[in-house]
């Protein structure tokens, strides 16, 4: 466990045209789980497939076809729990929620209202301003997804497509705990990268394999507090929930506008609908979708087709014996043992594979020198190319190398970035490419005392400027360098100079 202290939410407040209003934000993400069959059938989940050709029977809703579970997808969900912190439920079972949508053939949505399996967990969100708060996670259910229906390939035609229809999601629901557009991007952002660190979702967004449901309401400041101290949720203002977003721009910037919205209908004498409602990023609104339906207008009902989940406490640990280490955990220890800046252990614990790679520059090392080689150099480098580390031509173990080199002397800094760049076109081992292509620093102080003697011989006026004026040593040691190849000791080669023009 780390040992933070968590700030106080510090709430967004928008002023209106008659008082100011504070934010309150609760979030339902869906994520897809990462398995290869849908959570009731053996189709395939793969991206991109032919239309209609990822589909069972049961999901086309076929007449006596029988969901079967996947116990992968369980398996994602719990490991997902566990990675929250949260309350695994030993005993959860799958209900049906009725409602027909042509992309949804069976006429009914398998999920879990009743008995979801997972209960309370947290996520720590950071926030820009390096300060750090807990998130409440609700629950966590597992449910089928919707296929797509397309409506704009023909003009008097909508197509579907059921590759999606089944395939499993996790709805991770959070309390009211957000306060903020910025916080809540940072806290999707957290809980991506924990599901990719589990490997339970894939994260990508574009794709819409994680996108949230953003209820938003407002209320005077003073109000969250009364909640907080009650759980009683009349403090609150009444929400809207913007549905299916998956940008985390897009998200900000919807609640900040709904938030106006609100703010506007209140203080106009009004009061705020409960309500589905949509973004549009091109007008910068959020419309209307449909009234907000109540669990009851679904006719929610436990499925009769599937057993309730029920497991022991073996299956779960034997679930969470497999738990990598999470974000939190790893950007502490890189802090702790490779005295790393709380900035630069966040980027490279950012993504999993970043940090991997990383551990392996570095061990043995000096730590801050090669997260700066990895952060600035190596990901820099990569970003140009739109390349990701795994695509990286320079293995940990080369650039490993380089920062060897630069530890013990034999190159400089500036050296050895065209030591890099060498060994990122070309490859090879860079103690080698030092040796064969006479890139060694010169520490031989005889070498260097010549160039700086000639130097100084060749400058006579600027000798007597120094004497003068000392910052212009500057101006001796970059000639020295020059004349080197960059190749001198800058150290030796300044205090060369200093001892030599008697500063
Ligand atoms: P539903 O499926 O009906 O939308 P859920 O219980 O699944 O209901 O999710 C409700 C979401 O709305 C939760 O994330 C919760 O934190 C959030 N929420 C509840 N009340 C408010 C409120 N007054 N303001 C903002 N968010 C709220
Ligand atoms: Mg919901």
């Amino acid at each position: 466990m780390l040992d933070l202290t968590y700030d106080a939410p510090k709430p967004k407040v928008i002023q209106g045209a008659k008082s100011d209003w504070e934010l309150v934000i609760g979030l339902e993400v869906h994520a897809q789980v990462a398995t290869q069959a849908k959570l009731f059938s053996g189709a395939s989940t793969l991206f991109g497939a032919e239309p209609n050709s990822n589909v069972a029977f049961v999901d086309a809703g076929m007449p006596g076809m029988l969901p079967v579970i996947n116990e992968g997808c369980v398996e994602q969900a719990v490991r997902t729990g566990l990675g929250l912190k949260a309350e695994i439920n030993k005993f959860s079972a799958f209900d049906r929620k009725n409602y027909f949508y042509p992309d949804l053939p069976q006429g009914y949505q398998i999920s879990q209202l009743y008995h979801p399996i997972v209960g309370e967990g947290e996520v720590l969100v950071e926030l820009g301003d390096g300060t750090a708060r807990l998130v409440r996670v609700e629950r966590i259910h597992l449910e089928q997804d919707a296929g797509k229906s397309i409506h704009d390939m023909d003009p008097n035609m909508s197509f579907v497509d059921l590759n999606r229809t089944g395939v499993a999601l996790m709805e991770i629901v959070s309390r009211p705990d957000i306060r903020g557009p910025e916080e809540a991007a940072a806290y999707v952002g957290k809980l991506r990268q924990i599901l990719r660190y589990l490997g339970t979702c894939d994260g990508n967004m574009q794709n819409g394999n994680l996108r949230a449901d953003v209820n938003v309401s407002i209320c005077q400041p003073g109000q969250y507090e009364k909640y907080q101290a009650t759980g009683d949720f009349s403090h609150l203002g009444t929400r809207c929930e913007i549905k299916n977003m998956n940008s985390m721009r897009f998200i900000q910037a919807a609640i900040d506008v709904e938030a106006r919205r609100q703010i506007a209908i209140v203080e106009d004498g009004g009061e705020v609908t409960q309500e589905t409602r949509l973004y549009d990023p091109d007008k910068n609104e959020t419309r209307s979708m449909r009234s907000k339906e109540e669990a009851h207008d679904y006719r929610y009902f436990p499925c009769p087709d599937l057993l309730p989940l029920e497991f022991d406490q073996a299956f779960i640990d034997d679930i969470a014996a497999t738990l990598p280490e999470l974000p939190d955990a790893k950007k502490a220890r890189f802090i702790a043992d490779f005295g790393l800046s709380d900035y630069d252990a966040s980027v490279l614990t950012a993504e999993a594979e970043n940090a991997a790679y990383f551990e392996a520059v570095a061990e043995g090392r000096d730590g801050k020198l090669a997260a700066n080689w990895v952060i600035n150099e190596l990901f820099g480098r990569l970003k140009k190319e739109d390349h990701v580390i795994g695509d990286s031509p320079v293995s940990p173990d080369q650039l490993g190398g380089i920062i060897a080199l630069i530890s013990k002397g034999d190159i400089s800094g500036k050296i050895a970035k065209d030591l890099f760049e060498i060994v990122y076109t070309e490859g090879g081992d860079p103690a080698q490419i030092v040796e064969d292509r006479g890139m060694k620093q010169v520490t031989d102080t005889g070498a260097i005392e010549a160039a700086v003697d000639a130097v100084i011989a060749a400058n006579p006026a600027q000798v007597e400027k120094a004497k003068q004026n000392p910052k212009l040593v500057g101006f001796f040691v970059g000639q020295v360098m020059k004349a080197t190849g960059g190749k001198a000791n800058p150290k030796a080669v300044n205090e060369m100079v200093a001892a030599k023009l008697g500063l």
